[in-house]
């Protein structure tokens, strides 16, 4: 690859549901775009074989111009109905056929720095290849943003290692193994090593567990329910309308937005989660204070006094977004981006205070809303940016 080189006007760094959507509509609009990435890699090396999505499939759809790939039609050409929860082997390979469809010429290979330049951004390939794009639209994803809480931060990742680290929970079989969280990914992480035979014990901060998805009744209450609820299904009854509308929502006073994010992504499981964990021991209301490594296990201390001595501990302790840990953002464009705890300030066509860098995905939840976390934020999020783009350059 080395010395050859194609310029292009956008370069689309990430080929998950953000980056394959924006890539989707970027040229449904003719905009010269070149795409990177491993397709569906955060899905199928760091999500944990026998998952189930925790979105409805009304809001798993990857969203394309046409609205011809959605999930259904992934699942009609198969001959089957889409299944509720959807398996995240489904979810990969609906990804993998989207891309084969709309993204054919992805190319998959790895961004390793990208630059300011006078003719927009350098950017340098993991094999050697530079080129100029005029725009960069970041899809990378939360994987670099893993959060490990400090009391693990000596503990080398064989003895505690965060969920994100795994896509096989079977290899912890025989072993005694403690959870550390109370959301979505740690009640299902204890499901699965319950029942891949692992001794297996949820510790949490929370006081009590919250549980989604209890009253299917309210979905079902024709016009109360579509008032009630968005098909985006992030945040519960009235919030899941609001938080839909991220132009609306940005414009609320921030203390505001900060709480509805919140209730609309706390720590909460699926309801259909509550009978696989049964008979896991789970202790509430507890801080893990201190964590020391004992020969080839851990003995945690916990703010009551009492110890647990494990194999290993298993941090579901989700991802805080900052953005100077994208590996590929040089140092120099990093001290000209405005951020606010980690998160690009961005403005409509999700274009950062660097004009034409483009942040998609979780990174621009703090702008828009929490919505931007979730795979039904990719409709938006790609209109948003071919508005800005064509609008502003004469389309192309
Ligand atoms: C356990 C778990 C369960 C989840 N369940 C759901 C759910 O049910 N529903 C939902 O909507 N969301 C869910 N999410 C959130 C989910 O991660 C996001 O919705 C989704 O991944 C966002 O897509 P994305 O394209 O922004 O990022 P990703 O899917 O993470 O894609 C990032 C892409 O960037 C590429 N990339 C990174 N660095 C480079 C580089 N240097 N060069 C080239 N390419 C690069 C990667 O290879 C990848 O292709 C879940 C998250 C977790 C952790």
């Amino acid at each position: 690859m080395k010395g050859k080189s194609s310029d292009c006007y956008v370069a689309v760094v990430g080929a998950g549901p953000y980056g394959l959507s924006s890539a989707t509509y970027l040229r449904a609009a003719g905009v010269e775009t070149r795409v990177f990435g491993e397709p569906m890699a955060f899905w199928e090396k760091q999500m944990p074989a026998g998952m189930y999505l925790r979105s409805h499939p009304s809001a798993s759809h990857i969203a394309d111009p046409n609205q011809e790939l959605t999930l259904d039609a992934y699942c009609r050409q198969n001959g089957n109905r889409v299944p509720k929860p959807i398996p995240l082997e489904c979810f990969i390979d609906y990804g993998r056929w989207y891309q084969s469809r709309a993204v054919r010429d992805l190319e998959r290979r790895n961004v390793l720095n990208i630059d300011l330049d006078p003719r927009g951004f350098k950017v340098v390939m993991a094999d050697g290849e530079e080129f100029t794009s005029r725009r960069v639209v970041v899809a990378g994803g939360i994987s670099p943003f893993a959060a490990r809480p400090a009391e693990f931060a000596a503990v080398p990742s064989a003895l505690a290692s965060h969920t994100s680290e795994h896509n096989d929970l079977r290899e912890f079989k025989g072993q005694r193994v403690v959870v550390i969280g109370a959301g979505q990914s740690a009640l299902e992480s204890a499901a699965l090593l319950k029942e891949a035979g692992v001794q297996v014990e949820v510790i949490a901060r929370k006081k009590t567990l919250t549980w989604v998805g209890l009253h299917p009744k309210l979905h079902h209450l024709g016009v109360i329910s579509k008032m009630l609820y968005s098909t985006r299904d992030v945040g519960p009854a009235g919030i899941s309308r609001l938080v839909a509308m991220p132009i609306l929502f940005r414009t609320l006073p921030r203390r505001i937005q900060d709480r509805t994010a919140y209730r609309a992504i706390r720590p909460a499981g699926s309801g259909w989660l509550r009978p696989r964990i049964a008979g896991v021991p789970i202790t509430l209301g507890r801080k893990v204070v201190s964590c020391v490594v004992a020969g080839s296990q851990l003995r945690l201390r916990l703010d009551d006094g009492t110890e647990r001595i494990v194999d290993h501990a298993l941090l579901a302790t989700g991802f805080r977004v900052d953005v100077s840990r994208y590996p590929f953002l040089s140092q120099s464009l990093l001290r000209q981006l405005e951020t606010v705890a980690g998160f690009p300030v961005l403005k409509r066509g999700l274009e950062s205070s660097i004009p034409g860098l483009h942040f998609l995905g979780k990174p621009a939840a703090w702008s828009f809303g929490p919505l931007l976390g979730f795979v039904s934020g990719a409709e938006f999020a790609s209109n948003e940016l071919v508005r800005s783009i064509t609008r502003r350059n004469g389309n192309n």
